[in-house]
């Protein structure tokens, strides 16, 4: 099958082009890349190894910016400027936030309004899309210096539930960073997708994927069919994850220890480096049985089992979600076929336990959880660079797609610009009593008249039951899928009568003729919007005569003479009409 290797958006054809993979995560960050040689998905990593980048922007005294590891050093003694967990932010007013603002130990802005927060440092005031660039920005001079050639485009992870104001930021962020934001993924999709999920066509599957992080939880449940994503459902805490774990182990110790809450809320020192020793024990146990330090001369210890007693409770909460989720989106755990694992907190072992007991099957693990997410960035990067050219996804449908309707009229299921892959569904009906097929055009273009558009192809939808006209209920539900290819399918919803067809819309269209089209549609928009709702009123008239006729032959005997004279009248007044008068005529005919 051939398949368009050409962005239809920028007309450039797209064949080997670095384009990297971004999670921008509320606790770190990370690029990935496809390895030009192994074609295998790889996060960039420095000489030392390391890959994360904390999510952490700190603010010097002389105005100068750190981020990462290096910003990460100043939380405990520069609170005030050094912005973490941006992320919680974006898209956010303070009302959203509100009840959350004891979180943030910087200053997040409270002008009780509706409009987005602002974070002061100093003097300055930062958006959040602003500090996201930041890390955006640190994250693209890190990668550049790794791979040691200019990056400028990415695709960028966002959880499933971001609204479109939150998904606008991040791309904002991007663009503010120097990146051209080529497509904001899903972080469960991307997930999915280093596992090799949903990368071949056929597949259909439903999938949960579990993300348990350093302070988020989310639950996601995707539909994958003919190569596109569905969210069916998201659940989950935005305030539960390892953080969690390591305060409940900081109160069980200091509990033993006879520390109070008050003597740690006053010892700063002290109650930071018994969350350090809590989450090195928590680290530690999900590999060993038990665990012992040293702070301030006084020893800690916990054993693995201690560990899942304590935590038991936050893993319930987190088992709670997954409930609610199936719910949403009507399934059972048998309907689930895949289960994911993502975040640094899916490590321990008696999480992975859980949640794989109630799934009622193994989960995916074997990938490492914190760069889970920015792997299936990066295959999605590869794909739209065109590299991976079993699987091209097109960024939009150049022209609208839709279907002739009565009068040649053209009805829009998939305007232009639509991201693509894309679905749309309609449900049309029939004209004449006893209709048993219904003729389905297919149309790409932006001209109200079928007549002045491109006809992609056409079938008949026979089979129809002798129904009267209006009683059919006829789905037409278009699919352009992964590569562009349309699937028109039409579906008699009463008989179950259906009928599909593929079509290639691009196919044998030049940039050139797009834009042709493009602009005839603007040259002819005025004429086009009057030829509609001429066509329109015509399309009326048409059905009230032939209603009308089909009553007055069944009623005759009730009628009188003047009635069905004064009827006949009007019908020939309205044929009349229909065939010369202008749309208010007709209009008034109809009346
Ligand atoms: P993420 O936000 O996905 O980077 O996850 C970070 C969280 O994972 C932090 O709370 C870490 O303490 C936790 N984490 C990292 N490694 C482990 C491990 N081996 N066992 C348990 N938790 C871990």
């Amino acid at each position: 099958m051939a398949k368009i290797g050409i962005n239809i958006a920028t007309g450039s054809l797209q064949q080997n082009e670095m384009i990297v993979g971004i999670d921008l995560g509320t606790t770190n960050s990370l690029v990935a890349i496809i390895h030009p040689d192994t074609r295998q998905p790889v996060v960039l990593k420095e000489h030392d190894g390391v890959s994360l980048v904390p999510s952490i922007v700190h603010f010097g005294g002389q105005g100068q910016v750190t981020v990462g590891d290096e910003a990460k050093k100043f939380l405990v003694t520069e609170p005030q400027h050094t912005i973490f967990s941006v992320k919680r932010l974006m898209g956010k007013s303070y009302a959203d936030i509100r009840e959350h603002s004891g979180y943030f130990s910087y200053k997040v802005i409270d002008d009780n309004t509706e409009s987005l927060v602002k974070i002061q440092v100093g003097e300055v005031f930062y958006s959040p899309v602003e500090l996201s660039s930041l890390i955006l920005k640190e994250l693209k001079t890190r990668a550049e210096h790794i791979l040691k050639t200019p990056v400028t485009k990415a695709v960028i992870t966002v959880p499933a539930y971001f609204n479109d104001a939150q998904r606008q930021a991040t791309r904002d962020a991007g663009k503010l960073a120097g990146l051209d934001v080529l497509r904001i993924v899903n972080e469960p999709t991307a997930a999915s997708l280093a596992y090799g999920l949903g990368l071949s066509r056929e597949e259909v599957k439903t999938i949960a994927v579990y993300d348990l992080g350093g302070g988020t939880f989310d639950i996601s449940v995707l539909r994958i069919s003919g190569g596109i994503f569905e969210v069916l459902s998201t659940n989950g805490d935005t305030y539960l994850g390892g953080d969690d774990i390591d305060r409940t182990i900081v109160q069980h110790w200091a509990a033993e220890a006879g520390i109070t809450e008050d003597e740690l809320r006053v010892h700063k020192n002290l109650s930071q480096e018994l969350r350090l020793l809590a989450e090195a024990a928590k680290i530690a146990l999900s590999s060993s049985e038990s665990y012992s330090g040293v702070v301030a001369e006084q020893a800690f210890s916990l054993t693995r089992q201690q560990l899942e007693h304590l935590i038991k409770p936050l893993v319930d909460r987190t088992i709670t979600c997954c409930i609610n989720a199936l719910k949403d989106a009507g399934l059972d755990t048998r309907d689930i076929d895949e289960v994911v694992m993502v975040g640094g907190s899916t490590r321990v072992p008696m999480v992975k336990n859980s949640v794989s007991t109630f799934f009622g099957k193994k989960v995916h693990d074997t990938l490492n959880p914190d760069e889970v997410v920015a792997l299936g960035a990066a295959v999605q990067a590869d794909v739209l660079a065109g590299n991976n050219k079993d699987l091209l996804l097109l960024d939009i449908t150049p022209l609208s797609l839709g279907i002739e309707t009565m009068g040649g009229l053209m009805d829009v299921l998939i305007p232009r610009n639509s991201k693509i892959p894309s679905k749309a569904g309609r449900q049309y009906t029939t004209q004449k009593d006893g209709q048993g097929s219904m003729r389905i055009s297919v149309f790409q273009g932006e001209r109200d008249l079928v007549k002045d558009n491109r006809k992609l192809a056409e079938f008949n939808l026979t089979g129809i039951p002798g129904m009267p006209a209006g009683l059919p209920k006829v789905e037409v539900s278009f699919l352009v899928n992964a590569d562009g290819i349309l699937t028109v399918k039409a579906k008699e919803l009463r008989s179950g009568v259906e009928q599909y067809i593929e079509v290639k819309p691009q196919y044998g269209l030049t940039d050139a003729e797009v834009e042709k089209m493009l602009m005839e549609s603007i040259t002819h928009a005025r004429e086009d919007i009057q030829t509609r709702a001429l066509v329109e009123a015509q399309t009326e008239a048409l059905q009230i005569i032939d209603t009308t006729r089909q009553f007055i032959q069944r009623n005759t005997g009730f009628l009188t003479a003047t009635e069905l004279a004064d009827t006949l009248h009007a019908i020939d007044e309205l044929t009349r009409l229909r065939e010369q008068g202008t749309k208010d005529e007709i209009q008034a005919g109809v009346e």
